[in-house]
C-alpha cells in the first residue's frame, strides 16, 4: 500500500538487487491495495509499462474515483439489510472512500493481459491463467519450463482469501466463481510446481491446496444451510462462518461481505430464499 516507508522500503530493494539497471514492465496480479497500492509509483519511478488484465484495472479506476464521495445510498442500504446498526453505519459512512488513499496515483493506461497469454519474461514464456471470486479478473502466472506458479491471492498456503460481495453488486455470486476458478487452475496448472503466493512462504501441494480451499467452503455452505432452518439476517451467521469473533469495523466489513457471499451462493443453488422486511433487512431461510 501506498506509505512513505514502503516508498523507502522500495528504494532500498531496488538498489539492492537491480545493480543500475531499471524495470521494465510491472505486472499486477490484481486491484486490491495491498497489490497495486505502489504500481502507480513503480511505473513512473521507471517510466515504464503496466500489465493486468482489463476487468481489475477498470474495477480499481471505479473504486480510486470514489474517494472524496459520500457514502451512496445503495451502500447503507446494502449493510442495513445485512442487519447493522446505525452506529455501524455512521462508522461505515466515515471511513468511506478509504481505498483510493491506500493507492499510489494509477497509471493513466495499461497493457491488457488475458487468459491464455503467453508473456515472455527474461527468456521465459509464462502463461496467464485467470482467477475469479477473490477479485474480478485476477492474473496467475504459470511456468511450465521452471515448474513455478505466481498465485498472488488466488492461492494461499495458510490463509483463506476474502470472497465478498460488495454493495456495487448485491446479487452477486463471487464464490461460485472462486470455486468454478479453483478448479480451472487445478486442470490447467499440474501438481508438481513451486507456488509463490503473495502472502505466507512458497510451498509444493497446490491440488491439495484447492481441495481444501473448496471443501473448505463445501462444508460451510453445509452448515449455513443447517442453520438456516430457523430465518437469519447475514450478520446473524457469522458464528456459523467464522471461528473468530467480529471485533471491529474492518473485520464487520469483511464478515458481513463473505456471509452475504455464502447466503447468495445457496440462493443461486435454489436452496435458500431471501425476504426483506419492513425494516429493510433481508432474512434468509432454507427451503
Ligand atoms: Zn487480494
Amino acid at each position: 500500500m501506498q506509505t512513505p516507508q514502503i516508498a523507502a522500503a522500495w528504494e532500498e530493494v531496488i538498489a539492492a538487487t537491480m545493480a543500475g539497471k531499471p524495470v521494465t514492465r510491472v505486472l499486477c496480479t490484481h486491484m486490491h491495495p495491498d497489490h497495486i497500492g505502489m504500481a502507480g509509483w513503480l511505473t513512473r519511478r521507471f517510466d515504464c509499462p503496466f500489465w493486468m488484465t482489463r476487468l481489475e484495472y477498470v474495477t480499481c479506476r471505479m473504486l480510486v474515483a470514489d474517494t472524496g464521495r459520500e457514502a451512496p445510498r445503495d451502500a447503507l442500504r446494502f449493510y442495513r439489510a445485512c442487519g447493522w446498526t446505525s452506529s455501524e453505519l455512521e462508522y461505515y459512512k466515515a471511513r468511506f472512500g478509504e481505498f483510493g488513499k491506500m493507492v499510489y496515483a494509477l497509471p493513466d493506461s495499461y497493457h491488457r493481459v488475458s487468459h491464455g497469454d503467453r508473456i515472455s519474461i527474461g527468456g521465459q514464456v509464462w502463461h496467464a491463467v485467470i482467477g475469479r471470486g477473490h477479485s474480478p479478473e485476477h492474473l496467475c502466472l504459470y511456468c511450465p519450463q521452471l515448474r513455478l506458479m505466481i498465485s498472488g491471492d488466488q492461492v494461499l498456503p495458510k490463509i483463506t482469501s476474502n470472497i465478498s460481495v460488495f454493495p456495487t453488486e448485491p446479487d452477486a455470486d463471487p464464490l461460485t466463481d472462486w470455486l468454478e476458478s479453483l478448479a480451472s487452475i487445478r486442470a490447467a496448472i499440474p501438481d508438481e510446481v513451486l507456488v509463490l503466493p503473495a502472502h505466507n512462504e512458497p510451498f509444493y501441494g497446490l491440488h491439495g491446496r484447492i481441495d481444501q480451499l473448496i471443501e473448505g467452503h463445501e462444508r460451510s455452505l453445509g452448515r449455513l444451510l443447517d442453520a438456516l432452518r430457523e430465518p437469519k439476517s447475514a450478520r446473524d451467521v457469522f458464528s456459523v462462518l467464522f471461528r473468530r469473533p467480529i471485533s471491529d469495523a474492518m473485520l464487520l466489513q469483511m464478515a458481513t461481505g463473505e456471509s452475504v457471499a455464502h447466503l447468495n451462493c445457496l440462493i443461486r443453488r435454489g436452496r435458500v430464499t431471501r425476504k426483506m422486511d419492513h425494516s429493510g433487512i433481508n432474512w434468509y431461510q432454507a427451503h
